[in-house]
């Protein structure tokens, strides 16, 4: 009698374990088969130092490209970094978006290019176990997030209006405002196939420009053909977007408003552009912020918004902020 029972209960443990097996086997692939879920990460690198860097990564249901947009490397040009802000907590459904709005945080804390040494975008030549520099852990970071990426937007904001040829003062081939940035036409990548650059640029360029009606900010082409003997721009060579092409072979631009306007224009700009460089390379995204400048001026002026924008912990005082546009 006593050993029916033991059998009866070595049976009866072995089918509640099989039960919880095939029960276990069918949760598992109930996971596996299930779509990727789309994600939002918000990391924060060397924080609670004077250099807190916040790199915001948000990825879609569907696998796509990935977009880098960095700004804030020069603190004079807040265009670009409230820009960058707003693409920090937008909703991708494909692929991924990497955006680091204040790179630099001394320069934009200073309102000032230069952050603790120097010019930052003229940093990326020095091999990563430089430490001739307090920024070098800052470009590193950059350069760990160039290698992750397929296309790279460096976000910057310049005196005057680039044009190839010399019209004024003003807006001339050495000025940077509203203008798309490359250091080569194409470049040759190692496996023979090319990275069209010069028609990626226009491409952006002529979708920028059929949404802003005043040519006088219309978007134009600077190839700054960096490697090149000729070049006016050999300084350059010591860029991030520079180090992205030639070191880590991606799609890189540097997006450059003019400083000849007002801070809600320059952001419409940039703004105009980044979305349009989104469409171009297939991220699908839900809510793509508003280049209008009133709707923009708006954002900025409603206190909540401020709250994102302005109040991020170890900024400086958004009176500060302000005071730099
Ligand atoms: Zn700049």
């Amino acid at each position: 009698m006593a050993n029916h029972r033991r059998i009866f209960i070595l049976v009866c443990i072995t089918i509640v374990c099989l039960f919880i097996a095939i029960n276990s086997l069918t949760i598992k692939q109930n996971v596996s088969t299930k779509p990727q879920k789309s994600s939002f990460q918000l990391q924060k690198f060397f924080g609670g130092t004077n250099q807190e860097v916040s790199v915001y990564f948000i990825s879609g249901e569907e696998k796509g490209p990935t977009l880098l947009i960095i700004a804030g490397i020069h603190g004079d040009e807040s265009g670009g970094y409230l820009t960058a802000e707003r693409y920090a907590d937008i909703k991708v459904k494909k692929g991924t978006l990497i955006v680091v709005p204040r790179l630099n945080l001394p320069a934009i804390v200073k309102g000032k290019r230069q952050g603790l040494d120097g010019d930052m975008n003229r940093l990326f030549h020095l091999p990563e176990d430089t430490h001739s520099t307090p920024d070098t852990k800052v470009v590193n970071l950059a350069k760990s997030l160039i290698k992750r990426a397929d296309y790279v937007l460096n976000l910057h904001q310049g005196e005057g209006f680039y044009s190839p040829k010399w019209i004024s003062h003003k807006r001339n081939p050495s000025r940077w405002g509203q203008c798309n940035v490359i250091d080569a036409p194409i470049f040759d990548l190692p496996n023979g196939d090319k990275l069209e650059l010069a028609s990626f640029a226009k491409k952006i360029a002529s979708s920028s420009n059929s949404k802003i009606k005043d040519k006088k900010y219309h978007f134009q082409v600077n190839n700054t053909n960096t490697a090149s003997n000729k070049s006016i721009h050999k300084e350059q060579r010591r860029s991030l977007t520079y180090y992205a092409l030639y070191q880590q072979h991606k799609t890189s631009l540097a997006l450059e408003s003019t400083k000849n306007c007002t801070v809600p224009q320059a952001v419409g700009f940039l703004t105009i552009a980044i979305n349009s460089v989104i469409d171009a390379v297939g991220i699908q995204a839900e809510n793509l912020p508003s280049a209008d400048p009133v709707t923009i001026k708006k954002e900025f002026s409603d206190k909540k918004t401020q709250n994102v924008i302005f109040f991020r912990p170890s900024l400086p005082s958004p009176r500060r902020i302000i005071k730099t546009m």
